[in-house]
């Protein structure tokens, strides 16, 4: 008896792996060219899906890169459903992708200061947005970055993002380790603790006054809860993006 493929109901279009990199065992990037053109606004996420399974994804490209970049992590089976296939993709391989990337969770221009809090993948619409207005900057916009995970080999794109501050002054990158006394996180420099316990340190450390300053946090719901009741009634405005569900 053989079991039943979901099947994708609706639209959509394929996109093909171009390029693959696996960075931990479970912390991947996948550079996909799809099948028709794909306009987005940096922090929107895209739907993909193998298998008859489907996802979003936030873009972590600007949208004037020729490849969509993404920022996977392996949910392993049995709870994971779509990573553990996307995990077994190659180059040349393909997914299904819905032809319209959605969200709401963009760049508020209005303010001066944007505060970006991320736990490992949930770095990936803040990367689109910083690329794009390095693209063509305008205004005078300060980027800080927060990034946490629990191994400093999860972060991602600290690499880039460092680099980027210690170039551009409007740039600033904070990643953290939660578990540096692990042998995984061992020369780890840089902060340790969980993420959502070091944004009020930070903003207060950078002078970022509330009425100029967004707080955008993206990625692990728990940390998302935090910082915005650290936040709830003291003038600072927040937008958040949860990549699951809290159980
Ligand atoms: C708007 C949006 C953007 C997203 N962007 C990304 C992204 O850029 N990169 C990315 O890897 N994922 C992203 N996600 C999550 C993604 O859609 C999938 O849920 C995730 O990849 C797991 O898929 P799955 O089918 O294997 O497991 P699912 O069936 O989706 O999830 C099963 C359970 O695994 C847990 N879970 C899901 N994701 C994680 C995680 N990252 N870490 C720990 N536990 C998790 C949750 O408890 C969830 O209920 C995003 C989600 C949303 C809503």
């Amino acid at each position: 008896m053989t079991t039943a493929q979901p099947q994708i109901k609706g639209r959509f279009t394929t996109a093909t792996i171009i390029k693959r990199f696996d960075f931990t065992r479970e912390h991947f990037k996948l550079w996909l060219k799809p099948a028709e053109p794909l306009s987005f606004q940096p922090g929107q996420y895209c739907t993909i899906g193998s298998g008859g399974i489907e996802r979003p994804y936030s873009i972590v490209s600007s949208p004037r890169e020729p490849l969509l970049e993404l920022f996977v992590e392996l949910v392993p089976p049995p709870v994971g459903q779509l990573t553990p296939l996307l995990h077994n993709l190659r180059v040349g391989d393909t997914v299904t992708m819905r032809p319209r990337p959605k969200g709401i969770f963009v760049l508020k221009p209005e303010f001066k200061n944007h505060v970006m809090v991320a736990t490992v993948t949930g770095v990936a619409p803040f990367v689109s947005m910083i690329r794009h207005w390095l693209e063509s900057p305008s205004g005078h916009p300060m980027f800080a970055v927060l990034e946490g995970a629990s191994y400093m080999d999860e972060l991602g794109y600290d690499d880039e993002l460092l680099a980027l501050a210690a170039k551009h002054s409007n740039i600033k990158f904070v990643g953290t380790c939660s578990r540096p006394q692990d042998p995984k996180n061992v020369g780890w420099k840089g902060e340790v603790g969980r993420v959502n316990a070091l944004v009020e340190k930070y903003v207060a450390q950078w002078g970022f006054k509330p009425e100029e300053t967004c707080i955008y946090a993206c990625g692990n719901p728990q940390m998302i809860e935090d910082v915005k009741a650290r936040y709830a009634n003291s003038g600072f405005h927040f937008e958040e993006e949860r990549f699951w569900k809290d159980d």
